[in-house]
């Protein structure tokens, strides 16, 4: 693979569904804390760690409004379902001993920070893990689009993308044996080849601002911090 800079702050996303286990819904306490664990260790590295977890496990705006909900307030109930995975995991990275702030896009300070842009940077330079929750704050965009507008607002080098899968593959990896995968791929080809990596106003806001996105297995123990020191297998967008 590609010799990888050295990382001094990055920001990990994850979907919701990577905290349900083997459930088919919500919260699996164990995987969380498994997650968790993977954090603290590139943490114990010394790198600056910004995270967003998606709301796929609880509530997706798509979802409800398929069933007649009314779309904003669906992605709403959406943006909620990112509050309560950020806490978990809040709670989980504090069990390990990792002091830990969760920030909200939306208020609700009795729950977790306003986002403040200045306040967050500092919290990551005093070693605090800052979990972004609510998304952009707004309906109609996904957290893929809020983990690229955070890791560019709080100048990551790099966002984590971690998945099923050790990379992106040119077809579905589960479904065919000749899947072949990138070691790297432009931000275009992703967007051409209607690539699964995030969504396209994702790759688009990466594209426009250099901001290169590893994609990686989470499945893989010791994984995140392997890659940080430049070994295992992963797929680079740049
Ligand atoms: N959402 C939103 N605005 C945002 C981020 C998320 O409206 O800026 C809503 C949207 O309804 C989405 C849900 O929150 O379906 C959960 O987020 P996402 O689907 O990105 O979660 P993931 O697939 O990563 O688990």
């Amino acid at each position: 693979n590609q010799p990888s800079p050295s990382y001094r702050r990055v920001l990990l996303k994850i979907s919701g569904e990577a905290l349900m286990g083997d459930q088919g819904y919500g919260l699996h306490p164990p995987t969380v804390e498994r997650i968790a664990q993977e954090v603290k260790s590139v943490h114990d590295m010394g790198v600056e760690i910004c995270m967003v977890i998606g709301g796929g496990n609880i509530f997706r705006g798509l979802q409800g409004s398929a069933q007649g909900m009314e779309r904003t307030t669906a992605d709403y109930m959406g943006m909620l379902a990112t509050v309560m995975n950020a806490l978990a995991m809040q709670s989980a990275l504090e069990g390990l001993g990792v002091f830990c702030r969760v920030i909200s896009a939306i208020r609700m300070d009795e729950v977790a920070e306003p986002y403040i842009r200045r306040r967050a940077v500092r919290h990551l330079e005093k070693g605090r893990v800052c979990i972004f929750a609510a998304g952009t704050g707004n309906p109609y965009f996904t957290t893929d689009t809020a983990a690229t507008l955070r890791a560019n607002e709080m100048a990551c080098e790099a966002i984590f993308k971690g998945t099923k899968v050790d990379g992106v593959y040119d077809k579905d990896p589960n479904a065919s044996d000749d899947a072949v995968r990138y070691s790297e791929i432009t931000y275009d080809d992703v967007l051409v080849k209607n690539l699964k990596v995030m969504d396209a106003s994702a790759i688009a806001l990466a594209r426009d601002n250099d901001l290169p996105i590893i994609v990686f297995s989470l499945d893989e123990p010791g994984g995140f911090r392997g890659i940080l020191k430049g070994q295992g297998t992963y797929t680079i967008v740049h």
